[in-house]
């Protein structure tokens, strides 16, 4: 594997499905050392054991992002198996139950937001001098709903808009040494956006929501993987602090 990233290292958190996963390889793809960190060990494994298949270097890690010794192994895990590290994406993430505001229990608010928020925030913590030392990047996992507002879903939205502000403050005291930036997806055809549907519902769901879609389509784990590599890439060193809506024309903000 050759290309804009070599000699660099990333992690890449929720790298053991979906969204992650194309991230992983697409940054594998352009020359990184990927270290896959997930939940769920025996996907980041596999995640990992193609992007070598695929001639890169990788590794996988355990991590429960919510958890603030795991956040730290995993800085450990990439440094010591890769002697860096450069670039930290951001992306696990957990279900929302689906529930209104007036039955939402506070333990699943809290789930949510230690997993999407308090995991963003803890795996940037830990990473964040080996960043600043490396001219390295960070991109964080929001949503559109952060903006649109999901209905059923508040500790979703709300998790997913105080990842903007986050990145905000990360930028500038990451600044001049690194960048910090989040990306907003719309609709992504993934496990997680499939999950718990019949193919009925599902076959609606997609109907729904490609029509929601100017660009007639709903979006790939790699349309989102592709914007990761640019904003990690030489050619984005001087963007910082911002937020990408990759959506299709779904929304304007
Ligand atoms: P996915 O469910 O396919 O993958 C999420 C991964 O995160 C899984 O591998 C899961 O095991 C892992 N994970 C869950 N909890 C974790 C924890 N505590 N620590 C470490 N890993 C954990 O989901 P996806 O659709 O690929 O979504 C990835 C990210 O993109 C999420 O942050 C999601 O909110 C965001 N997003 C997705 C969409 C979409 O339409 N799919 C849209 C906007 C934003």
């Amino acid at each position: 594997m050759s290309g804009e990233l070599d000699g660099r290292v990333a992690a890449v958190t929720g790298g053991g499905s979906g969204i992650g996963r194309a991230i992983a390889y697409e940054l594998a793809a352009i020359g990184a050392a990927v270290l896959v960190a997930d939940i769920t060990e025996k996907a980041a494994e596999e995640t990992a054991g193609e992007a070598r298949k695929r001639g890169a270097r990788s590794a996988a890690v355990r991590c429960d992002v919510s958890r603030e010794t795991d956040a730290a192994a995993m800085v450990a895990a990439a440094t010591q198996r890769f002697g860096r590290l450069d670039f930290l994406v951001n992306c696990a993430g957990n279900l929302p139950r689906l529930l209104p505001v007036v039955d939402l229990p506070e333990s699943d608010w809290n789930a949510l937001l230690d997993v999407h928020l308090t995991g963003t925030f803890l795996c940037s913590r830990a990473a964040f001098d080996v960043i600043a030392e490396h001219e390295g990047a960070v991109v964080n996992l929001s949503s559109s709903y952060a903006f649109k507002g999901r209905p059923n879903a508040a500790d979703y939205s709300a998790a997913k808009a105080g990842i903007f502000g986050f990145t905000r403050a990360l930028a500038v005291e990451l600044a001049p040494h690194a960048t910090a930036n989040a990306i907003a997806p719309g609709p992504i055809d993934t496990p997680r956006w499939r999950a718990g549907l019949s193919e009925d519902e599902l076959a609606a769901k997609r109907a729904r929501r490609t029509a929601d879609v100017p660009m007639g389509r709903l979006g790939t784990p790699e349309d989102i993987a592709r914007t990761v590599a640019f904003l990690l890439g030489p050619n984005a060193r001087w963007i910082t602090g911002q937020v990408f809506h990759v959506n299709g024309g779904e929304f304007f903000p």
